[in-house]
């Protein structure tokens, strides 16, 4: 049996499994017991005997496909993750074989390329200086933009952080953190924000929360009043952030008058864009980011809107200098970081990772496939729909949204019968027809719906509106 026959088998597998969404039997989610599960893939006897391929291949994968969620089902609605573009698989796929690794020029010349181009691609979308492709020199003096690629938000936003405390602190790398540190933070805010608060040792007595007003975004007005009492404490804050958008109701916080404030201050601006930085790319909805441009780092996913499969994130910045120093600890690993004349540059002491997949390649082939201007209808397109959607809802006498959404993220709830969402997301789970999530927003609890499948329509949204009031009248 060899690579093309089995490679075959899995191409045919998925093929099957991304067009089947479309036929009414197929289930969007379908959850059985842990311990069954790993019963019925066999998978002690696989591990034992080897031999996964051919027919039995192809039967695992019949097995192994039917209790994936389809996140290119009409009724998928529920976390941010994309449902891919299929371009991006080529992309993984030559990666998975050739295992370059874009962290050293050394390990992937034409990865670091993907890289580079993409990460100056970005750089422009916001408005910041790319990185001349001649400048090979992390020292360099000359101000402007830089970026790496990272796996995940979650980590792009921890070395946001990072890199603003070592511009506060820079002793915390011999002598650790000094008192007082502090980080400022919108309520609505990521949870992966508060994470690295704890990561860093600053702690969640040091987090200051940012006010914000009923649709979840930050109030400006109140910024000098919170920031006196920062200081009243004996507080120094590494940074604001402020969420382009935020997670629970997706509203894009006025980064431009936060940017005046942190002008005047002379505090950080961190922006937290993993989810809606996409909009940047859309001449309709990039408006919502105005300001971004005075900001000094953004994290962006390119594997949420961006059709680009889990993970693919850039963190950017404005001076590239902020990021090159924020962890200065290289003259521990002698075989990496050493001088050497190379046509390329390096990225390894950019990130957490120290081998990292070729990220790019992710994103590239998507772009490659559809063009930036693909992809800025995509986010259209989401936009529009959820603002549809979020229209048909307030004028039904049994829903309500708490805000007008500003993105693909929507949240209501239903008022036709005293019904806990966390009860109604469960039913309607169990239906395997929609695969949707809730939050917390100002205390209740909402069902939240987040627009990724290109597969989704109205209509779709219309019979989650039956399948709600048939759950309702049988409780
Ligand atoms: C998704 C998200 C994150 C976390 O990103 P991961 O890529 O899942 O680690 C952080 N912040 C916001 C606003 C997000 O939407």
């Amino acid at each position: 049996m060899n690579f093309t026959t089995n490679f075959d088998i899995v191409r045919q597998a998925l093929e099957d499994f991304t067009t089947e969404i479309y036929s009414p039997n197929n289930k969007v989610i379908d959850q059985i017991p842990l311990d069954q599960l790993i019963q019925k893939l066999d998978l002690s006897s696989w591990i034992k005997e080897g031999g996964l391929e051919g027919q039995v291949l192809k039967d695992f994968l019949s097995a192994f496909l039917s209790y994936q969620t389809r996140l290119h089902h009409s009724g998928y609605l529920g976390h941010q993750c994309a449902a891919p573009h299929y371009a991006a698989a080529l992309g993984g796929f030559i990666n998975n074989v050739t295992n370059n690794v874009p962290s050293i020029y050394e390990m992937g010349p034409s990865s670091v390329a993907l890289e580079v181009f993409l990460v100056n691609w970005m750089l422009e979308k916001v408005g910041w200086k790319p990185t001349p492709l001649t400048v090979h020199s992390r020292m360099s003096e000359e101000n402007y933009g830089g970026g790496v690629l990272v796996n995940g938000g979650s980590i792009a936003n921890l070395t946001a952080l990072i890199m603003a405390r070592t511009q506060v602190a820079p002793e915390v790398w011999q002598e650790g953190n000094p008192d007082g540190l502090s980080i400022l933070l919108p309520s609505e805010s990521h949870y992966s924000l508060t994470k690295a608060a704890g990561i860093l040792g600053i702690g969640k007595k040091a987090i200051h929360f940012v006010e914000v007003d009923k649709r979840g975004a930050v109030i400006p007005d109140s910024l000098p009043g919170i920031f006196k009492k920062v200081q009243e404490k004996g507080h120094f804050p590494i940074a604001l952030v402020a969420n382009a958008c935020n997670t629970p109701v997706g509203i894009y916080d006025p980064l431009d008058e936060i940017a005046d404030f942190c002008q005047e201050q002379k505090l950080w601006l961190h922006v937290d864009g993993a989810h809606g930085a996409s909009a940047l790319l859309s001449e309709t909805h990039g408006h919502k980011l105005k300001g971004v441009e005075r900001a000094d780092s953004l994290v962006w996913d390119a594997h949420k809107l961006l059709q680009v499969p889990s993970l693919c994130a850039a963190l950017l910045v404005k001076n590239h200098k902020h990021l090159d120093q924020a962890m200065p600890v290289g003259d521990n690993a002698s075989y990496l970081f050493h001088d050497k004349e190379q046509p390329g540059v390096d990225t390894l002491h950019r990130t957490i990772e120290t081998t990292k997949p070729g990220l790019g390649e992710r994103l590239f082939f998507v772009l490659g496939a559809i063009g930036e201007g693909g992809m800025a209808g995509f986010i259209d397109r989401q936009y529009q729909l959820t603002l549809e959607v979020y229209h048909y809802l307030q004028n039904l006498p049994d829903f309500e949204c708490p805000a007008q959404p500003e993105s693909n993220i929507l949240c209501f709830q239903y008022t036709g019968a005293t019904m806990d969402s966390l009860f109604l997301r469960k039913k309607l789970l169990e239906t395997g027809e929609f695969y949707l999530t809730t939050t917390l927003f100002k205390g209740a609890r909402y069902l939240r719906l987040v627009f990724m499948s290109p597969n989704t329509e109205f209509g779709h949204i219309v019979n989650l509106v039956t399948s709600i009031r048939e759950i309702a009248t049988k409780v």
